[in-house]
């Protein structure tokens, strides 16, 4: 089978490698790639926005498998323009349509599917310009800390959680006034939950699913879990007390709710079902639907699935998908993200990195990386390089991923030393 393959991230990087290990695999193009998807098929310059451009490419180049690594061409469209588009209707499209993809696109849309579909999630309403003053003494009814939301894509910065009333009220003004643009002219303001969080994978032909292994990401910049929120500063899969009994509470009250919800309101929903979970005294909640792979997990979670992947994309498309079409290895995966110097805030780009040979059995994904003009591969992003070692413990894998980032050098290179850390005696 051809493939394209959208994205340019480490999650990217971790997809293709997966794919580049199914026997059903002729040829696999990445748009638009980075330096690490070269090595394993050929990146082409395609902006994935560029509807037109990107069914002229799948065509001419008889495409027989679409997968969409980021959110954004999920929510503006592409698999709905595939659909009704009569030569494209025929390859496989892995992501959801437009409808599906109001999940992730928007908060309140998550939030009602959530309540009518008795799936346990914080307790919320939604606020416009209009009804500012409504959100205020709503905020009045809440106890700190604040959570609110801009309803549409933000990049990942539109939640907000404050200690102070006050500051609450003045941030929800702010965010109704346009912070974030058109995507908080609607406003989600939620009760605060306390746990420790997870991520849980999901990939659906709309009928049947399966689960990958789950993950446990780490956001913030700083050792502790503190400072600014990132993109992801490593993973970890499994999840120490994601056990069997938890698993199931998160099949049966959340997975199979969700499934039957996207039925009920008439959404074929193909592709990955990313769940932003919170585990509150053994119990699971949302925080948030994505309709894609998250990153960095899937550089911790790819390498732990068990199974052709592209056969079970295929499944996806045929609609024959089954629960163990997809497996998981018993080893333990870590991911340690290394990034730019001063990111998630201001950082510089250009910086020449060094990969020296492999020590063990770690992968490096590459992120913001590119070539320069003289072919030297340089830093190219906040998030570099991310590196991903197995271990037959969680300490174990732990311990490989750091020594796989002494292998990788760049001036101002910035990475945590704790991923994993509070789980490592298990
Ligand atoms: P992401 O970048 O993860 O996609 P997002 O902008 O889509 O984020 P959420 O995932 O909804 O937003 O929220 C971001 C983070 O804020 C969560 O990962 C969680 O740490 C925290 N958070 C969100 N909602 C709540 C809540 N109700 N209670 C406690 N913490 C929350």
């Amino acid at each position: 089978m051809k493939v394209l393959l959208i994205g340019s991230g480490g999650r990217e990087h971790a997809i293709a490698l997966k794919l580049s290990e199914s026997k059903l695999l002729t040829k696999l193009f990445v748009a638009p790639g980075n330096p690490g998807t070269a090595a394993l098929g050929e990146n082409v310059p395609l902006d994935s926005l560029d509807f037109d451009a990107v069914s002229r490419f799948v065509h001419q180049n008889g495409i027989n498998m679409v997968i969409v690594g980021p959110e954004e061409p999920l929510v503006k469209g592409l698999g709905d323009y595939f659909k009704s588009t009569p030569e494209l209707s025929k390859v496989g499209f892995i992501g959801p349509c437009a409808d599906g993809a109001q999940l992730e696109g928007s908060k309140d849309f998550a939030k009602v599917f959530m309540v009518e579909n008795n799936i346990p999630t914080a307790r919320y309403q939604t606020f416009t310009a209009n009804t500012l003053k409504q959100g205020k003494q709503f905020l009045t009814q809440l106890s700190a800390p604040y959570v609110l939301k801009a309803d549409g894509l933000a990049a990942g910065k539109g939640v907000i959680i404050l200690n102070n009333l006050n500051e609450a009220q003045a941030a929800l003004e702010e965010m109704l006034k346009g912070q974030f643009g058109e995507a908080s002219s609607r406003v989600v303001i939620e009760e605060f939950l306390s746990g420790i969080e997870l991520s849980v994978f999901v990939l659906t032909d709309g009928k049947n699913y399966t689960i990958l292994p789950e993950a446990k990401d780490y956001k913030r910049i700083g050792e502790g879990d503190v400072g600014l929120n990132t993109g992801g500063m490593g993973a970890i899969s499994p999840v120490p007390f994601a056990d069997v009994s938890f698993m199931n509470k998160v099949e049966a009250e959340i997975v199979k709710p969700t499934m039957a919800g996207l039925k009920k309101m008439g959404i074929t929903y193909k592709g990955f079902i990313f769940l932003g979970l919170i585990n509150v005294s053994g119990n699971p909640f949302v925080i948030e639907y994505n309709v894609r792979m998250g990153d960095p997990e899937t550089e911790a979670v790819f390498p732990r699935i068990s199974g052709d992947v592209l056969a079970a994309f295929k499944a996806v498309s045929d609609g024959s998908l089954t629960r163990a079409a997809l497996g998981a290895i018993p080893q333990h995966s870590a991911t340690v993200m290394l990034v730019s110097g001063g990111y998630p805030e201001h950082y510089h780009n250009g910086y020449p990195i060094t990969l020296d040979k492999p020590i063990g059995n770690e992968l490096i994904f590459h992120a913001g990386s590119t070539l320069d003009s003289a072919n030297q591969l340089v830093t190219a992003g906040g998030r570099v390089i991310a590196v991903t070692a197995l271990g037959d413990s969680l300490k174990g894998a732990i311990d490989n991923a750091y020594a796989g980032v002494e292998t990788v050098h760049y001036e101002g290179m910035v990475f945590r030393k704790d991923i994993g850390f509070e789980f490592s005696e298990q």
